[in-house]
């Protein structure tokens, strides 16, 4: 009987111990999206930022929480699952960096822990790619109206990537 005691404990014990494990994740990425993932991982760097993307997995797919992307966590470090709508509004038809800040978006709250920021500048524009109304912060012209000379806001990028990673970032010149 003691003996059956003793091993009732330490089966309890090792199953307490692997409970204790970190959860098992993985690291996946669609190749479409490695492109733009490497991107965020490199300006995360220059800014002395360590990302661990071991439990990342990133692709393609409906999404239904935000329109065009969504960000799913497993809480304790568990996996994190970035989906993008490829649809033609989203992904297909948009420019690099619509494209470049939805995945962003994404990744901000995946990796950075930030939830959404819908402040405006002093000039109207949006305060953060982490605003919760478009991917456009930073696009090209896309449909160039007479006498609009902010049309072209790729100028605007170095801000809303300096922004994502620290949002203490002053506003900038162009938008006061
Ligand atoms: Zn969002």
């Amino acid at each position: 009987m003691r003996k059956y005691i003793i091993l009732f404990i330490i089966l309890v014990i090792s199953s307490c111990q692997k409970a204790e494990e970190p959860p098992v994740t993985v690291y996946q990425i669609d190749k479409g999206l490695e492109y733009y993932l490497q991107i965020f991982l490199g300006e995360a760097k220059q800014r002395g930022i360590d990302i661990k993307t071991e439990n990342l997995i990133m692709a393609f797919g409906k999404t239904s929480t935000e329109i065009c992307g969504q960000c799913d966590k497993v809480a304790n470090g568990g996996q994190r699952t970035v989906t993008i709508n490829n649809d033609n509004f989203c992904w297909k038809e948009a420019p690099f960096e619509n494209r470049e800040a939805l995945v962003f978006h994404e990744l901000g709250h995946c990796l950075l822990g930030r939830i959404h920021r819908d402040e405006l500048l002093p000039n109207g524009a949006v305060i953060s790619i982490m605003n919760s109304k478009g991917n456009d912060p930073y696009s090209p012209c896309i449909y160039a109206l007479g006498g609009d000379n902010t049309c072209n806001k790729t100028a605007r990028r170095s801000y809303y990537i300096d922004e994502l990673f620290d949002m203490k970032t002053p506003i900038p010149a162009w938008a006061k």
